[in-house]
């Protein structure tokens, strides 16, 4: 089959040949359809100190996508021949304090499809069938490819009680974006996203009903009357992983405002406890997706109308996954989606 590999300790991936994966008893071997490029295939491509201490070499990378179920191990009941499926990407340990209590998303030993155990971007993937989530029809094989990342906005935005509060989104990445759009179907006053990037603030714009806010010319607090808000935000995102933007959000909050951190700062971030403690302000690290309540809700929210179809900017065939990942490196991009098939 083919597979994109990280073949070697050196920025790149190559598309290569490589055998079919054998299923075991509990696993299902998916024909994969469409892939999303996700930032962690962009840091595994750059090849930064993140990814060359993270990642084995060599390795099929890639971790969102939509496929078919085409062969299931001998334990595998509850799921067909030819069903539609996306999955979780993060592989669980089942022996945690953690896991033994039913949050699968806080197990230690987690590992992640394409970042520690081969990936999706391939023809064929294997995967626990405890994995695998069967896509209902009106979710097409584009939306499945992007229902990771949706995840995470989902989780992020779901962290606390939206409805009637003004919520604040920093950075307008595809994740950020999808969570400004899931705050708005869930019921919010005001969206605000924030970002320093005119393209990605467009983009915004065209898929959710949200105020885009340029913070490198435009001032957060001074638009904050206009939209009848008078003390600061009661909710904040931070979808950016930038210090300024996590500083900027502290300070535009509301006392006893309540922020999900979702985006990761590039090393060690100096934050202003104070600001925290004096203001009371809640902090929640988010990592990954609520195995499974997180997959449940967002395919009930698209199935209620939840459209974040418009995030998805650009489309390739497999093969040319090159310009795929050099559209995504340009920072202009939504999400890049590469289709499998033929
Ligand atoms: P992205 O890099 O595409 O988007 C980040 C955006 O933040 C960019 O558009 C950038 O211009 C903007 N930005 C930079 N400085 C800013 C500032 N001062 N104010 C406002 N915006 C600013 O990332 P993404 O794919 O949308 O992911 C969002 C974040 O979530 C990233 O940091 C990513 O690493 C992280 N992430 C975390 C998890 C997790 O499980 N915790 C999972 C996936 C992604
Ligand atoms: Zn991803």
């Amino acid at each position: 089959m083919r597979a994109l590999v990280k073949t070697r300790d050196a920025p790149g991936l190559e598309m290569q040949d490589q055998p079919v994966p054998e299923i075991g008893p509990d696993d299902v071997l998916i024909r994969i359809a469409k892939t999303g490029i996700c930032g962690t295939d962009i840091h595994i491509w750059n090849w930064d100190d993140w990814a060359a201490k993270t990642v084995p070499v060599p390795l099929i990378t890639g971790h969102e996508f939509a496929g078919e179920i085409i062969e299931m191990g001998r334990n595998v009941t509850d799921l067909e021949i030819g069903q539609r499926v996306s999955g979780e990407g993060h592989l669980i340990g089942k022996t945690s304090r953690q896991s033994r209590s039913g949050k699968f998303h806080l197990d230690p030993a987690t590992r992640g499809i394409g970042v520690n155990e081969p990936g999706a971007f391939a023809e064929y993937l294997k995967l626990p069938a405890f994995n695998a989530v069967p896509l209902p029809d009106e979710i097409d094989d584009d939306i499945g490819a992007i229902l990771d990342p949706l995840g995470n906005a989902v989780h992020t935005a779901l962290s606390f009680d939206l409805i009637g509060e003004d919520v604040l989104v920093t950075g307008a990445g595809p994740i950020g974006i999808m969570a400004a759009a899931v705050v708005r179907h869930a019921g919010a006053r005001n969206v605000v996203i924030t970002d320093i990037n005119p393209d990605r603030l467009a983009l915004a714009e065209s898929v959710a009903d949200v105020v885009p806010v340029n913070v490198a010319h435009e001032d957060l607090k001074s638009l904050m009357p206009r939209l009848g808000m008078q003390e600061g935000f009661d909710v904040g995102l931070e979808m950016s992983g930038n210090q300024a933007a996590l500083d900027q959000m502290v300070d535009a909050l509301v006392m006893g405002g309540r922020i999900a951190l979702l985006g990761i700062p590039p090393g060690k971030s100096p934050v202003d406890w104070s600001q925290i403690v004096f203001k009371a302000i809640t902090l929640k690290g988010v990592y990954g997706r609520e195995i499974f309540e997180t997959w449940y809700k967002m395919i009930a929210m698209i199935q209620n109308g939840l459209d974040v179809r418009k995030v998805i900017t650009h489309r390739f065939p497999a093969t040319e996954y090159a310009t795929g990942f050099e559209t995504m490196r340009g920072g202009a991009s939504g999400k890049v989606i590469l289709d499998w098939r033929g």
